[in-house]
């Protein structure tokens, strides 16, 4: 066994300078992914800073109509908010459909926008993965892939980011404040996530020691009208194959915004722009809405098992707007 040494912080400038000053450390929030993959072997900290005890779980209006979500808020407290609910309902779907009531309860925010793939070879030592030991290979590529990528993809990495919740936050045009080392930033969650290229192993944009504090929901009134889908294998306790957060704001039969994230087809949470771009001005009719999701999927990378998913993707936008639209135009 590797040791392994144990620290709470208490605060947020000692949690940041104790994991800063130790290269191979790690933050614990709920410890639900952490743990499992500490125990697999997958990664192998020397020191984890527990940072339960810092004061990051409040979930605040903001003046400008805004949401700001603690990075500690436990992920069945966000989707429970009253605010979430009314507000941003594709959020608290999607937060909802995600894991166990149990570990709803333990798993936070942050973390949940940090957990790692699901890729099983990524969670196999004995198998060459890039993610988990660059340079190594990719299993996926040859071997069983019906729940990889088929967007967002590279020759070196084609595992999907298994948040749910984050697929609405993109659509949502959500922004992630952080503390690391050299001080405070924030970054809209479209930067956050990066696609895997030659370096799959670096999966965001944040310095080692760089703690989430909060992430925030924008004043947003198209969200009102949104909605998360998520079709998977089973109904409960599965990733998706394919998910999508959709809104949408129609004006005399006439799209006037929409914002799409699609989850379970991508590298990560995939905001589906060129779906959005056809459906601007458009008609809100079944028939525009697969024009749109065709346009969105027609750049996909299919393989031999997960190719499937691309009709799945185009079926679940429309499913997803045309859910969103008044009863008579359905
Ligand atoms: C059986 C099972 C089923 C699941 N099903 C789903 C599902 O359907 N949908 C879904 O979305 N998720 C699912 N999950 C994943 C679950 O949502 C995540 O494990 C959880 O959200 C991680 O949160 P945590 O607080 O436990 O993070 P931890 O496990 O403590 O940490 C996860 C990672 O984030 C880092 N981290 C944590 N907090 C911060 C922070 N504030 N700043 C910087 N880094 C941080 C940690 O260092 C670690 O690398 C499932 C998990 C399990 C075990
Ligand atoms: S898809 Fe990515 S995570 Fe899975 S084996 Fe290949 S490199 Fe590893």
């Amino acid at each position: 066994m590797r040791p392994l040494s144990y620290t709470r912080a208490f605060d947020v400038e000692t949690a940041v300078a104790t994991a800063a000053a130790n290269e191979n450390s790690a933050f614990l929030a709920g410890g639900t992914t952490e743990i499992d993959l500490v125990r697999l072997g997958v990664t192998g900290p020397d020191l984890l800073v527990d940072i339960n005890a810092l004061p990051l779980a409040d979930i605040e209006q903001q003046p400008d109509g805004g949401l700001r979500i603690g990075a500690l808020a436990r992920m069945t407290d966000v989707a429970r908010h009253s605010v979430v609910e009314e507000r941003y309902p594709a959020a608290s779907q999607a937060l909802l459909l995600g894991a166990s009531e149990q570990l709803r309860n333990m798993a936070s925010i942050g973390g949940n926008l940090c957990q790692r793939t699901r890729c099983t070879y990524f969670r196999d030592n004995m198998s060459p993965c890039n993610k988990r030991e660059p340079g190594s290979g990719c299993s996926a590529l040859e071997g069983i892939h019906r729940g990889h990528a088929i967007m967002g993809t590279s020759e070196h990495c084609i595992a999907t980011h298994p948040s749910d919740v984050a697929v609405a936050l993109v659509a949502f045009d959500a922004v992630v404040h952080t503390i690391g080392p050299d001080g405070a930033r924030t970054i809209p969650i479209d930067d956050f996530y990066l696609e895997p290229g030659t370096s799959p192993h670096i999966e965001h944009p944040l310095a080692h020691g760089e703690l989430i504090v909060a992430v925030d929901l924008p004043a947003l009134p198209i969200a009102r009208n949104s909605v998360y889908l998520k079709f998977r294998d089973r109904q409960s306790y599965e990733f998706a194959l394919v998910s999508i957060a959709a809104a949408v704001e129609v004006e005399d039969g006439v799209v006037r915004d929409v914002r799409l994230g699609i989850g379970g087809i991508a590298t990560r949470p995939w905001r589906a722009r060129r779906a959005e771009e056809v459906l601007i001005g458009a008609p809100a009719t079944r028939e525009k809405f697969i024009e749109a999701a065709a346009a969105e999927l027609s750049g996909a990378s299919l393989r031999r098992d997960n190719a499937f998913k691309a009709e799945l993707a185009k079926r679940a936008v429309v499913r997803g707007l045309t859910t969103l639209l008044p009863g008579e135009a359905r």
